[in-house]
């Protein structure tokens, strides 16, 4: 059978009707979006799936509304779009999604909605986290959500330190409506028994893959025990290899599945890449410049000094460039852009500010100077490229240290990136070995990912009213 998508458009004035656009056909639905998902609708003949495109099409609560609203979400992401609805319903759900695509909100709002409506005030949801990073993440997200809300959390991470384990204590013993805690600290505290998990509705498990790699799955199963058997199981994880397929059996009914497809740089890019050492990558870019006279050129640096120093290196060769990056005013970004749409400036190099949404025509070549820091963002790097149909080459330059950030990289999109052999006036270059770098970092502790929330403190009650 043919597939066929859904697009949809909030109606104004009509909250809860969609119009429909199903090929060539148009048709307004009269039911609210839940009634559709029950099957309570008109046959559409080759719609295969319907999504919610709009977040009032969800039915939040109008708490929460408005705390998307003054956080500036106007629409849900795909993995939202698909694990709203059926957690709404009382669901287990497992889904496959990255970081970046949304799923904190995608299980946080509905969790939030359950506990407003049902005025509950007992701990409803635990929430279990790979690493204090993640954990401290998901608590800013809620503290976001929930502001409008009488529903709070506890973060549960803490450190070494005696004095924070005794907050956490206190904390975990008033209750809140939310625990959101990494495996080990939560069992320590689990096992002293003063925490009352007797009336948990949710379990969430935060990157499921990554606890399973970090040897958390006996923890998991024991934290498990400590939960009633009737509650409502989400499973979130970036992968989903059988390992985490048998811990869904064991500990979920019936699990509605969503896979979300990670997008994928368009067929018309050429994506190449160098491994260097990180000394090379200004000889190598000057060159790369150089080689390509006519086309405009967008260089991706990860951070603004670096953005700076390669404007003034490019300078220095005498070479039409311009930068971009947060210190710039509006006005002077608009002017930047301005002169590289209307090509008196042949390169630009930015920060990721510019990788999404700016539609440049006529870009012959992407570089990124850096790697970018996940996989959306560099296919929203290299999509500068290549747009509309034509052909475009994306380049980029791998060091050492981003060796293992660009083979997860190449694993989310699914295509091996050619690497290319570096002139052999830049010196030797080191070799393509993503296990070693993942080995030397592993040794040094470091994380792939680093906290978005600045590293705020942890382990106290924390209200989410106002
Ligand atoms: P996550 O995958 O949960 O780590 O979310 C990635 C980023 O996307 C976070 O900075 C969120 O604040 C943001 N985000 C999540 N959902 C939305 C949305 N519907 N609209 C705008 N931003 C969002």
């Amino acid at each position: 059978m043919e597939r066929s998508y859904l697009f949809g458009a909030h109606l104004p004035n009509a909250p809860g009707r969609f119009l429909i656009i199903n090929r060539q056909k148009a048709r307004i639905l009269q039911k609210p979006f839940m009634d559709l998902r029950k099957g309570n609708y008109v046959h559409l003949p080759n719609i295969h799936f319907l999504f919610p495109l709009h977040f009032d099409d969800l039915q939040l609560s109008s708490q929460l509304l408005e705390s998307l609203d003054s956080m500036g979400y106007i629409d849900p992401t795909p993995v939202q779009q698909q694990v709203i609805p059926p957690i709404l319903e009382g669901k287990d759900v497992i889904a496959c999604a990255q970081t970046g695509t949304g799923k904190t909100a995608a299980y946080l709002l509905p969790v939030l909605d359950k506990i407003i409506r049902g005025g509950i005030t007992h701990t409803s949801a635990v929430i279990i986290s790979p690493t204090r990073e993640l954990a401290l993440q998901i608590d800013n997200a809620f503290q976001g959500f929930a502001y409008f809300t009488h529903a709070s959390s506890i973060a549960v991470y803490g450190g070494s330190d005696g004095q924070v384990f005794e907050q956490e204590k206190t904390a975990l013993t008033n209750g809140a409506s939310v625990v959101i805690a990494t495996p080990g600290r939560l069992l320590s505290h689990l096992s002293l028994g003063y925490v009352k998990f007797n009336q948990i509705d949710f379990l969430v498990l935060d990157e499921a893959d990554k606890m399973l790699d970090m040897g958390f799955h006996d923890d998991i199963l024991r934290i498990i025990s400590f939960l009633p058997v009737k509650r409502q199981n989400l499973l979130f994880s970036a992968t989903m290899p059988s390992r985490i397929r048998d811990l869904a059996r064991k500990i979920m009914q019936h699990p509605v599945e969503v896979n979300i497809a990670i997008s994928k740089p368009a067929a018309g890019v050429k994506q190449q890449a160098y491994v260097l050492y990180e000394s090379q990558k200004s000889p190598l870019l000057v060159k790369l410049v150089g080689q390509h006279p006519d086309s405009s050129i967008l260089i991706f640096a990860s951070t603004k000094a670096n953005v700076k120093s390669l404007e003034k290196e490019l300078l220095r060769k005498k070479m039409p460039v311009r930068a971009i990056h947060s210190d710039l005013s509006q006005q002077e970004r608009e002017s930047v852009l301005l002169s590289f749409r209307n090509r008196s400036t042949r390169i630009l190099v930015a920060t990721d500010i510019l990788s999404r949404g700016i539609d440049i025509e006529n870009i012959g070549m992407v570089i990124n100077y850096d790697v970018p820091g996940d996989a959306e963002d560099y296919v929203h790097r290299v999509g500068r490229t290549a747009r509309a149909e034509s052909t475009g080459e994306a380049v980029t330059l791998i060091s050492e240290k981003d060796m293992k950030r660009f083979a997860q990289i190449e694993a989310l999109i699914e295509s091996v990136v050619p690497k290319l052999t570096l002139p052999s006036d830049l010196g030797p270059a080191p070799e393509w070995n993503p296990a070693a770098a993942r080995k030397h970092r592993s040794n040094h502790k470091k994380n792939f990912r680093k906290s978005k929330s600045g590293g705020r403190h942890k382990g106290h009650f924390k209200s989410s009213g106002k």
